[in-house]
């Protein structure tokens, strides 16, 4: 069995689809997966899927690349993640890809958000999932000035570099490998991935997007992760099953148990 710690199922692309999601996760041996939420707009939704359904989770957060949204405070985000099933904050971290004409300097409020999810994630005793895009250098500074290491997570939907993973594991995070993982040109990755200690693996979709080979530029949804897991343990050299086990425990010590215990 395997566990996708990482969708957007709430999405346009996906929002309507779930009961034919829910059924290709059964047949490809996907028994649990976390919603995520990017905007506090969103959060309904988001809880929704993961109260009305037993092997679903959700997280409360505020994605780096929305903008006129409206802008959490610690507050909210504790408030909400205190609802039943709620296991993580995020996604949030930070994003210099998109700068849309600005410089790395102007972009001062998505540190700001990031920093009020770190105080959530550390006020709730809840683990953090953390994006970062062109932004590791920074994503890794306010992590250090915030103490995010009393909170935990995983850098999900991981493309950065060794000496950056070196870091992430240092601060005691899982790293979440998604499709990307499987494409020709990730070779770089492959290498991470090798290196990076099972018992610190997820796996995960970010579906829609970044589904893996062989149903890249397709619709993603969470029944494609085994594709991420095959190709994680062939860099492995272990059989696909004890890599779907050990994803999945990683996913119960990072979140389930941790929303358990509080
Ligand atoms: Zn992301
Ligand atoms: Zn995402």
């Amino acid at each position: 069995m395997y566990v996708d710690s990482h969708c957007h199922l709430s999405f346009p692309e996906l929002a309507g689809r779930l009961s034919g999601i829910r059924a290709a996760m059964a047949a490809a041996g996907v028994d649990r997966a976390l919603c995520i939420c990017t905007t506090l707009e969103e959060f309904d939704r988001v809880h929704a899927l993961a109260t009305g359904h037993d092997n679903f989770w959700c997280s409360v957060g505020v994605h780096p690349d929305q903008e006129e949204i409206a802008e959490p405070s610690v507050g909210d985000l504790s408030t909400l993640a205190a609802r039943p099933r709620v296991v993580a904050i995020g996604e949030t971290g930070l994003d210099y890809f998109r700068l849309a004409g600005r410089s790395v300097e102007q972009m001062e409020w998505q540190r700001e958000r990031f920093r009020v999810h770190i105080r959530a994630a550390i006020a709730t005793a809840l683990p953090l999932v953390i994006h970062t895009r062109s932004a590791s250098e920074d994503t890794l500074r306010l992590l250090h000035e915030e103490g995010g290491a009393r909170a935990g997570g995983v850098f999900h939907c991981f493309t950065e570099t060794m000496a950056v993973a070196r870091a992430a594991l240092d601060l005691g995070f899982y790293i979440s490998f998604s499709g990307i993982l499987t494409f020709k040109t990730a070779s770089e990755l492959r290498d991470v991935a090798r290196f990076v200690p099972l018992d610190r693996c997820l796996i995960e979709t970010d579906s829609p997007y970044l589904a893996p080979v062989p149903h890249r530029g397709k619709t993603n949804t969470p029944a494609n992760v085994p594709w991420v897991a095959k190709q994680l343990a062939e860099l492995k050299g272990l059989p696909v099953a004890e890599v779907a086990a050990a994803t999945s425990r990683n996913f119960e010590n990072l979140f389930v148990r941790t929303s358990e215990a509080t």
